[in-house]
């Protein structure tokens, strides 16, 4: 990264929040649940599939963490009622990871089960690496008493190599991505050759032992890599689905919907949208950039 980018990751969360919003607003749907089902009804338009997410994490009481709970029934709801193709996902910090791992669990079960009565799917997303034990666990847990549940797992981890056999042996629906979080060099790859190319390596093994995987990527060199493996192992169309952010390379992703892939955006949606927004936002320092240059170059 460079000296002016570091810079900007730096500033960033210094910058007032109404101009992060103007920045950050093409990655969210908006703060209600209204925006994002408008937003999945223009996809579901498209031939696009949707997984709501609400905005949120490191829940510190217990109550606010029953209230996400709550608000997550409602989206299942409002996905049914409205006939909507979009699942959802959680993260276990939002609802209570970090206060109390069993109360979480039941939040997690509670979820699923709400969504299990609409045949709906639930996908824990996966967080910094002080969440992946507690979050593989809780996993399997729930995994042993409902089927509409799925797992992410990040190609960054050193850990992920072994975590990817364990997961293929209980044939698990996967997420696979790169991974988002600014982690310490021992539990992370930093070369992105070498993220890359275990990325390549996890995906092909759970492709080849029958897992489904979510490819979730922007890096057009990935999914060539993907779309080569798929054709190599002959694997059915209904095994997979591409996955993308909101806001995210949105040529490619229309290019791959029409040659027919399966294809889902992840539409994160809430009041909380800042910290969401800065991640974005240090992901991307050229649009962060824009910002700093509004602030401080402004006519
Ligand atoms: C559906 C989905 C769910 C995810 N869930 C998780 C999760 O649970 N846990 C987790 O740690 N990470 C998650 N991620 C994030 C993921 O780990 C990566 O950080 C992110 O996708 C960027 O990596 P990339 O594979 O697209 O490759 P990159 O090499 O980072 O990006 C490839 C290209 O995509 C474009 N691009 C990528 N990101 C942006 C952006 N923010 N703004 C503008 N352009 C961009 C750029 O053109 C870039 O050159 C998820 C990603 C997706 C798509």
């Amino acid at each position: 990264m460079s000296v002016f980018n570091k810079l900007i990751v730096f500033v960033l969360p210094l910058v007032p929040k109404f101009i992060v919003y103007l920045f950050a607003k093409r990655y969210i749907a908006g703060p209600k649940l209204e925006d994002a089902l408008e937003s999945i009804k223009y996809f579901n338009s498209q031939n696009i599939m949707a997984t709501v997410d609400i905005l949120g994490e490191e829940i510190k009481q217990k109550e606010d963490a029953l209230q996400v709970v709550q608000q997550y029934k409602e989206v299942l709801a409002a996905i049914e009622k409205h006939k909507l193709d979009s699942n959802v996902s959680i993260k276990p910090t939002h609802l209570g990871l970090k206060i109390d791992k069993e109360f979480c669990y039941n939040n997690i079960l509670s979820i699923v089960e709400e969504a299990q009565k609409y045949r709906n799917f639930v996908r824990i997303d996966m967080e910094d690496h002080t969440c992946t034990s507690d979050t593989l666990e809780l996993y399997s847990r729930i995994r042993k008493e409902l089927p509409n549940v799925g797992i992410v797992v990040q190609s960054y981890l050193r850990r992920t190599i072994s975590d990817v056999d364990k997961l293929a042996e209980q044939k698990a629906n996967l997420r696979l991505c790169k991974g988002i979080y600014v982690e310490p060099r021992k539990v992370v790859y930093r070369d992105r050759e070498i993220i890359n190319d275990n990325f390549k390596y996890c995906l092909e093994k759970l492709l080849s032992k029958g897992c489904y995987v979510g490819i979730a990527t922007h890096d057009e060199k990935l999914i060539w890599h993907a779309l080569s493996v798929i054709d190599k192992l002959k694997i059915d169309g209904e095994k997979y689905e591409f996955q993308m952010l909101l806001g995210v390379t949105e040529e490619l992703r229309d290019i791959l919907v029409k040659d027919g892939h399966r294809l889902r955006v992840y539409v994160p949606f809430g009041e909380h949208w800042h910290a969401y927004s800065l991640r974005r936002l240090k992901e991307n320092p050229r649009v962060a950039s824009y910002i700093i240059k509004h602030i401080f170059f402004k006519n």
